[in-house]
């Protein structure tokens, strides 16, 4: 076994939106940093998001007005300081099946706006506006308010910001995994690794360990012995990707029976149909997708819209698991009525051990801020403070049959963006898999070639590994399918106004 590298400041555990968010802030700061992911980056729940950089407005109905208001700064701060990666959009809350009073609506809205002390438009009442004509009842009315979206994807928002702490001096380890904790020397943490790939096995020594594994995050505190006030509920959602109407502009939001709220967001060829919320007890269970998630979606949809959609329209699924902190001892009902959405963090005293409960995009500098000045507290940067300092930026000069635009090439991907597999590639670093059929490869594999000759381009020099990548991918995307054939089956089962 190879031994531990020196002991750095911090190992951080995960890199979702709060890992890569976390290192970013320490390595700014002067703290020794390594993240640790056992897949890709922004491969978990960071990749499955709606993408919308809000304040929470949804949240206002269990007045969790500390939550809107630190979601507001963040979404605010962000939208000033990094143009490039979200921009304000308009969102329409379209009141037409189980809508809120109008009153209601405008007053919530009003308040929304208070709480982000003007900083965003102030919300208007809409008689007309340009997606009325995909609805079904096209005398229905909306209210028009102002969040943030994501520039280009989520898992590109999360890899942006691994890359800028890199260029800080963390150190980013991905397809390694976490496997064992104990202490060492002078009271630091000693990390078995193990390489994923390859499975070699590696140690790491920190100083501080920040746990930032997402839903994993209990597991991992289990294998390590922490014990910890708070825990996560775990909410599986799934969501959709459609074929985009042309007359589909910006995010389109309803409320649904239960108080919660269905997002349509456009996103490049597709609208994004966002998301199921179902409570589940082990991440294994959560981050499954069955046939009623996607029929289930299938059905809203053509409650709102003319234009029926059915299982063959499904461009590609999308499943996260959202870690919602809770008490340890609370027990939740299996709606997770009233659960706060506000992040936790606990730094155990006897331990340099720190635990990320909950956190979402939206938040992710605020609850980084907060890590970097509770960690503090006990420990102090082993260097000072790096001078700013920008990645490289890739030329995006690659295509894709059937799609417009350009992204980085593969092999520029491999080399300077940790892309070390097809599915890193054609989900993560790119929107292909997401944008075309079957992963990309099409309905009837007329893409083929084209995905091959990127995993060719993936492994240069290894013939034997891109066809590997290749049948894995393969494997990945029949997946999918099968998902897609049993909802298939289900629709033509029941009578669930959902076309097979
Ligand atoms: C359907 C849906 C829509 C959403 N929409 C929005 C939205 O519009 N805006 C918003 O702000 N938020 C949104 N969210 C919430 C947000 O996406 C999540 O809260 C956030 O992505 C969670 O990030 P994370 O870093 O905690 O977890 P993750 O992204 O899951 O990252 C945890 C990482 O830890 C790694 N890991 C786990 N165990 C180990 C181990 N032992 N060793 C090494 N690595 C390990 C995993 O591989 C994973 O990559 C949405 C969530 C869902 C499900």
């Amino acid at each position: 076994m190879r031994t531990g590298d020196d002991v750095v400041d911090v190992a951080i555990i995960g890199a979702g939106i709060n890992g890569a968010a976390v290192s970013h802030a320490l390595a700014a700061a002067g703290y020794t940093v390594t993240l640790i992911e056992r897949g890709d980056i922004g491969g978990g729940t960071s990749q499955a998001s709606t993408m919308l950089i809000w304040g929470g407005l949804l949240y206002l109905k269990d007045f969790e007005i500390r939550t809107v208001r630190a979601l507001c700064r963040d979404r605010d701060r962000l939208l000033v300081e990094a143009p490039d990666q979200a921009r304000p959009c308009e969102v329409r809350h379209v009141a037409t099946g189980h809508a809120r009073p109008a009153p209601l609506i405008a007053a919530a809205l009003h308040a929304y706006w208070a709480l982000a002390n003007g900083r965003r438009t102030r919300a208007r009442r809409l008689t007309s506006f340009g997606e009325q004509a995909l609805l079904r009842d096209r005398t229905a009315r909306a209210f028009a308010f102002e969040e943030g979206t994501l520039v280009e994807s989520d898992a590109r928002f999360v890899l942006d910001l691994v890359r800028r702490a890199e260029a800080l001096g963390a150190a980013v380890r991905t397809r390694t995994a976490v496997e064992g904790i104990g202490p060492h020397a002078a009271g630091s943490s000693r990390l078995a690794l193990r390489d994923t790939l390859t499975d070699a096995p590696s140690t790491l020594d920190a100083r501080v360990v920040v746990n930032a594994a997402g839903g994993w995050a209990d597991t991992v505190n289990a294998a390590a012995g922490i014990a910890t006030p708070w825990r996560h509920v775990l909410s599986r959602g799934v969501s959709l990707a459609l074929p985009r109407e042309a007359a589909h502009d910006t995010h389109l939001v309803f409320d649904t029976a239960d108080g919660n709220a269905l997002t349509l967001a456009p996103w490049g060829p597709v609208a994004v149909w966002a998301s199921t919320e179902s409570l589940h007890a082990t991440m294994d269970e959560a981050g499954r997708i069955d046939a009623s998630d996607v029929t289930g979606l299938l059905e809203t949809y053509n409650a709102h819209f003319a234009a029926g959609r059915g299982v063959d329209d499904v461009v590609s699924l999308r499943i996260g698991v959202r870690p919602v902190p809770v008490a340890r001892d609370r027990a939740v009902d299996t709606r997770g009525l009233g659960l706060s959405r506000h992040h936790r963090l606990h730094l155990d005293r006897e331990r340099p051990w720190l635990t990320v409960f909950g956190g979402k995009l939206s938040g992710s500098r605020g609850l980084a801020a907060e890590v970097r000045a509770l960690l503090a507290t006990r420990l102090t940067p082993s260097r000072a403070r790096p001078r700013p300092s920008t990645p490289p930026v890739g030329p995006r000069d690659a295509t894709f049959p059937g799609l417009p635009g350009a992204w980085v090439a593969p092999a520029w991907a491999a080399a300077h963006e940790h892309c070390r597999t097809l599915d890193d590639y054609l989900r993560r670093r790119t929107a292909i898999a997401q944008w075309l059929p079957r992963g990309g490869f099409g309905r009837r594999d007329e893409h083929y070639a084209a995905v091959e000759a990127i995993a060719r381009a993936l492994h240069p020099h290894d013939a034997g590994a891109a066809a590997r990548d290749l049948a894995d991918y393969r494997r990945r995307v029949d997946a999918d399918a099968q998902i897609l054939q049993a909802a298939r089956q289900l629709a033509s089962c029941a009578s669930l106004g959902v076309p097979a």
